[in-house]
């Protein structure tokens, strides 16, 4: 496909998901709908913190119990999962035998397990020197509460995906990396499913049956949206179907819902692969330099616009405004 070609099928994609959000598709990119693969990942493990009802958290045995239901799901449904751990994301009331059973119980389902630093800090505010200490102890930490070193690949997932704001710190974590024999864990599909958790689990602490249901209908919406979104983009972007890499949470609403979340890829021909497989395509040996997901890096390489994914709050148009503000008044900006 030629450049102005590609372009217009790109806006095209961009126009009809940001204000229609239709499921019926707009055209067919046939080589697209071939063969999809995507590699199913979790940040913030072992809990994201704010995205979990409190008594539950405070209970590690029914928290790992849960756990367990959703990996054996996940086995079920034949989808291989990575797990990437930080230590602020360990619940204030455990102890470290509780980390060690959580991450076992991953261990056990074949999970692989990667590093997302300790404090769970951006880069783009920190030193080079003070963020690889945070890397360093982050590992230790995996390492410490699995009882050893994470089987295969040695993975890194960088907090908000940021890999260096100038072309210096980028270079600097990249050679960290290389000589702490990392493997970076790009992500090609961004799911903010942060937003929606935060919301759906104020609506679970008020008791609002009514408001978890409207947020769990907004985000399987919003899920298919912007799968197709990146599906879309990525063919377009490379001109094939890459294998993909999704990012979600360690969070309730994933967790509650895992059958619908899995389901939502399988609609649109996905088939489910490990991390380690769709890091063999060479196309995840050209690192962009731009941060965020891999695919708008790609883009913005060649010269294309941006298209902005679909925005959470279309999805929760049917919720009061009290609760479309929550995340925001947790200062984050996502929403917008
Ligand atoms: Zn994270």
């Amino acid at each position: 496909m030629g450049g102005v070609a590609r372009l217009g099928v790109l806006l095209a994609v961009g126009s009809v998901l940001a204000w229609t959000g239709s499921a019926a598709e707009p055209f067919k990119l046939s080589a697209a709908r071939a063969k999809r693969s995507v590699a199913i990942t979790f940040d913030d493990l072992p809990a994201a913190n704010s995205s979990f009802r409190r008594d539950l958290l405070n209970d590690p045995k029914v928290f790992i119990r849960q756990n367990e239901k959703v990996l054996r799901e996940l086995r079920r449904m034949k989808v291989p999962v990575a797990g990437f751990v930080s230590s602020s994301f360990k619940p204030s009331s455990w102890d470290m035998q509780d980390v060690h059973a959580l991450l076992e119980v991953w261990d056990k389902a074949g999970a692989a397990l990667g590093n997302h630093t300790t404090s769970h800090r951006d880069y783009h505010e920190m030193t080079p020197a003070a963020y690889f200490a945070d890397i360093l102890s982050g590992q230790q930490f995996l390492e410490s509460a699995l009882g050893k070193p994470p089987v295969g690949q040695k993975y890194f997932r960088a907090p908000y995906l940021h890999r260096g704001a100038s072309q210096s710190t980028r270079e600097q974590l990249e050679q960290y990396l290389n000589e702490h024999s990392y493997r970076i864990a790009p992500v090609t599909i961004d799911l903010q499913d942060w937003v929606f958790a935060e919301i759906y689990i104020w609506a679970d602490a008020n008791n609002d049956q009514v408001g978890k249901e409207a947020v769990v209908k907004g985000y399987l919406e919003y899920l298919e949206a912007s799968i197709k979104h990146y599906a879309l983009l990525s063919a377009v972007v490379t001109g094939r179907q890459t294998p993909h890499v999704a990012l979600l949470h360690a969070n309730a609403l994933n967790y509650d819902h895992i059958k619908e979340v899995i389901e939502r890829f399988r609609r649109q021909d996905f088939e489910f692969i490990s991390l380690e497989a769709a890091l063999l395509d060479p196309v995840y040996q050209q690192m962009p330099s731009a941060s965020g997901t891999w695919i708008r890096g790609w883009q913005q390489q060649q010269g294309l616009p941006w298209v902005a994914a679909p925005a959470p709050n279309r999805y929760l148009a049917s919720l009061s405004t009290d609760y479309q503000k929550r995340p925001l008044e947790q200062g984050r900006a996502a929403l917008q």
